[in-house]
């Protein structure tokens, strides 16, 4: 479901003043920051954003951006699968002094010339919404490859998984 429609850079004002809605997929490869910190820059973003003026006459954009992509097992440092869903509500605002201004339900996006660079902005919030620390099931990890991949793990030894465990996993896995 990809297409052009979205734009690089947009006005929130107009967008918010005209109630314009953003919505398109962006490649994850586009987003050079975030594919550096995820396991692979397979796959797309899904964008929608809803614009409008409140109340206070803030320009504002609340929606969603969804991904599934894959994060770094701190374990055995392979792809763990993790399905990205964040709910948006976008305050546009001139400066930092704005910014903090806003009510706590607005997250504030600084616009530089009275427009916002799309991916930047998409970005970020995704950086923010990544798990700080990922690890697979116990049963899907594979930590011998560890002592490989990075020999300065010093994990706490109640992190490793043992075999005990692991059958008894399998033993109470459900259907
Ligand atoms: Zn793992």
């Amino acid at each position: 479901m990809l297409n052009d429609a979205l734009p690089k850079y947009f006005d929130p004002r107009k967008y918010a003043s005209q109630e314009l809605t953003l919505e398109g997929g962006v490649p994850l490869k586009n987003f050079k920051e975030l594919s550096a910190i995820l396991a692979s820059d397979e796959g797309n973003v899904l964008i929608h954003l809803n614009f409008r003026v409140d109340e206070d006459r803030r320009y504002i954009a609340t929606g969603s951006i969804t991904a599934q992509v894959q994060v770094v097992c701190q374990r055995c440092m392979g792809p763990v699968p993790h399905d990205l869903a964040v709910d948006l509500s976008l305050a546009f605002v001139y400066d930092e002094d704005h910014a903090k201004n806003l009510p706590e339900i607005y997250d504030p996006v600084v616009m530089t010339d009275g427009e916002v660079i799309l991916a930047d902005m998409v970005e970020q919030e995704i950086i923010l919404a990544l798990p700080i620390v990922a690890y697979h099931e116990e049963s899907g990890c594979n930590p011998t490859a560890v002592k490989y991949a990075s020999s300065t793990d010093d994990a706490p030894d109640d992190e490793k998984p043992n075999p005990f465990s692991i059958l008894a996993q399998l033993k109470a896995k459900k259907s």
